[in-house]
């Protein structure tokens, strides 16, 4: 009695766990998470480990199954809503097909329904991880009651998740929002996509990495060149963004121009979906100010002066891909 007292009144009742819960699993070409969390998005207990795409799908979802068993030991499984699986890749969310991930060649036209359907024994539902993190940020961060809301990751790659009146937006067969692979350059270096000049090679961490190198091989001086040890290939994103807050002028420049690369493809995402707002997370987000400046002075010089639109940071960090397949799986089961 007491405790339930204390608990109101500190509002610590709120994290006392609801009564329904969601199997989350999140599964990259580094690693995978499966998490059990609550229908409000709080993570009750989670398991971590190397995802090993070079093994392919059988030996790891092996792994993913022993874990979700360990996590649901002690669950009733009739408080179970369900299962939510985001993946890094093209994924065809209703028959839970993973066609391709380029992190996880192996990985293939990988059925995850079919993977999961008899264990644990309850709906699942497959999403891109990216398309999956608009509907977190939506239910649990930093767009809660946001219905006209984009989510940009900006990391290795550049994903997008694109909720419009409320519906997340997925296409035909679940493509949609590949906003990574839009064209910022015709004439731009390629990309693995296939295409040329995409804001995914222009303006992510490994875009950044990319124009670094290119510079220093070209033999301009920075201080890169020590950080790296003197191996161009040895730069990555994280050194640039140092090296610019340190004051280096071939840093500062690679960052600028990236995030001005980053603010066009912002303003296209502006004029084709007219969201309310735009969250960006992942990697680079970390750039703070280096990113925020020049996206917002873009976008101020070349978004159509009718329109409005909020830049903020998305809130959910590494959990965006876990709290977004919760979310996924709440607001299907219970039409939220
Ligand atoms: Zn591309």
């Amino acid at each position: 009695m007491i405790y339930w007292l204390y608990a109101v009144h500190t509002g610590a009742l709120l994290t006392v766990p609801a009564t329904r819960v969601v199997l989350a699993l999140d599964i990259g070409g580094t690693f995978f998470r499966i998490a059990l969390a609550d229908a409000n998005g709080v993570i009750l207990k989670q398991h971590k480990e190397p995802s090993n795409p070079e093994l392919g799908p059988r030996a790891t979802i092996s792994r993913i199954k022993e874990e979700m068993q360990t996590l649901l030991s002690d669950v009733d499984r009739d408080s179970v809503l369900g299962l939510g699986i985001a993946v890094a890749g093209l994924v065809m969310p209703a028959p839970g097909i993973l066609l391709t991930s380029p992190h996880m060649l192996k990985w293939y036209n990988t059925n995850f329904k079919e993977a999961f359907a008899r264990e644990p024994g309850f709906p699942v539902w497959v999403g891109n991880d990216a398309n999956l993190a608009v509907l977190g940020e939506h239910a649990f961060g930093a767009g809660k009651g946001i219905k006209d809301l984009v989510y940009l990751t900006v990391s290795t790659g550049i994903g997008a998740g694109v909720l419009i009146d409320g519906r997340l937006l997925l296409g035909s067969v679940g493509f949609a929002a590949e906003l990574g692979h839009t064209t910022i350059d015709v004439n731009g270096p390629p990309c693995p996509c296939g295409s040329r000049g995409c804001l995914d090679i222009m303006a992510s961490g490994t875009g950044i990495a990319r124009m670094a190198r290119e510079r220093l091989r070209a033999g301009e001086s920075s201080v890169l060149s020590d950080l790296s040890g003197g191996d161009p290939g040895k730069v990555t994103a994280v050194m640039v963004e140092q090296a610019a807050r340190a004051g280096d002028r071939l840093a500062a420049e690679v960052m600028r121009t990236a995030m001005t690369n980053l603010g066009a493809g912002i303003v296209n995402i502006i004029h084709a979906f007219n969201p309310d707002t735009i969250l960006i997370g992942g990697g680079v987000s970390k750039a703070g100010d280096l990113l925020f400046g020049p996206v917002r002075e873009v976008v101020k010089e070349r978004m159509m002066p009718d329109y409005r639109v909020n830049i903020a940071p998305a809130a959910l960090g590494d959990n965006s891909g876990i709290l977004g397949a919760v979310a996924h799986v709440v607001e299907s089961t219970t039409g939220l």
